[in-house]
């Protein structure tokens, strides 16, 4: 994989771009994507931002967010846009099942592969250009370096503030994570120079749900919460009835996982969700309980040292006793 930094000579000539990121994208997702998507419009190329799957409807007020094309929606005009591209970016994600059914489209796609991301063990050989960088907050703190670093912040506009922002906030847990670091805040400072409107961000995204999702939030709570104090770990397990009982729509789980960890000396929070086609994990901790390794290694998943997630074909109930069998091995650090 070749730097990045080779690829700022090319950007003034005009090409055709696919812009891709992981399936059901989240606010660094669809954020980093609409921001490049944005940004590389300014100098002519001709740009398409494809999402995997659908995504949630709190996103909608993204700006470019009406130009995205949904893969499973639009399996061949996807397939056309491929295979006339030059250039494929892959964005918040580093190895390609992580777009689900798309993964073999752009696994056999012969145009040039662009990996920009944040997340670990990066599934290099597959990408001729990148940056992969663990260091960072969020794929959008990586687009907006790509801008700076190219000599092109003067192209950032508010709706790339917008975007970028969104991307960022989510991914520090609004700006409360380690990885919130100095450099973060100065980007942000720029960003309100060109005109972010970072109350309206926080609205869109944290204060556009339906009340269902919180009456949902407050039975998951209340009854699907499992804290076991011996191991400093709460879980919390979604059945396929809650989701119908409460009306639940994609991005509607989003951050539940995190409401476990205010309890005092909780270290690892762990959601499992009863999906159609599996059984979905997240895992967040606070502190040196690394996640990533642990879902990696029993939830065929992965993502950061703080928050990572993961899947099961196995049944519901099965998992979640496989889940109370494997925190036995970490009873030590789980403790500490
Ligand atoms: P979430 O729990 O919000 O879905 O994901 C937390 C983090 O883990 C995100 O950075 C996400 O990209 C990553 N992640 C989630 N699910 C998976 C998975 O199945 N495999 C891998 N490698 N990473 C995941
Ligand atoms: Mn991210």
């Amino acid at each position: 994989m070749k730097q990045i930094q080779e690829l700022y000579p090319q950007l003034a000539t005009p090409r055709k771009v696919v812009i891709t990121t992981h399936q059901k994208p989240d606010a660094d997702a669809m954020g980093s994507s609409l921001a490049l998507y944005h940004f590389l419009s300014q100098f002519g190329h001709e740009i398409t931002v494809i999402s995997p799957t659908n995504w949630a409807g709190w996103l909608n007020w993204m700006p470019g967010v009406d130009t995205v094309v949904d893969y499973e929606l639009n399996k061949e005009k996807t397939a056309g846009l491929l295979a006339e591209a030059d250039w494929l970016f892959c964005l918040d994600f580093n190895i390609f099942h992580r777009t689900k059914n798309l993964a073999p489209l752009l696994a056999a796609a012969t145009c040039t592969k662009i990996l920009i991301d944040h997340h670990q063990e990066p599934d290099s050989v597959n990408f001729q250009y990148g940056i992969s960088d663990t260091a960072k907050s969020s794929t959008c703190e990586m687009i907006f370096d790509f801008i700076s670093n190219s000599g092109n912040e003067d192209k950032i506009d508010i709706r790339i503030a917008d975007c970028l922002y969104a991307g960022v906030m989510a991914d520090t847990g609004s700006f409360r994570f380690p990885s919130a670091h100095a450099g973060v805040h100065r980007m942000v400072a720029v960003l309100k120079e060109k005109g972010l409107q970072h109350t309206k961000v926080h609205e869109n995204i944290y204060d556009n749900f339906l009340e269902n999702r919180l009456r949902f939030i407050g039975h998951i709570l209340m009854n699907r919460m499992d804290v076991n104090y011996e191991y400093n770990t709460a879980l919390i397990s979604i059945s396929k009835k809650d989701l119908l009982r409460y009306h639940i729509r994609t991005g509607d789980t989003e951050g539940l996982v995190n409401y476990p960890l205010s309890i005092q000396g909780i270290k690892m929070a762990a959601l499992v969700i009863d999906r159609d086609e599996e059984r979905k994990w997240s895992f967040r901790s606070k502190g040196d309980f690394d996640v990533n390794t642990f879902a990696r290694k029993h939830f065929e998943g992965g993502g950061h040292y703080n928050a990572a997630g993961g899947r099961s074909s196995e049944s519901l109930d099965d998992t979640v006793s496989n889940f109370k069998k494997v925190i036995k091995e970490y009873k030590t650090e789980l403790q500490s």
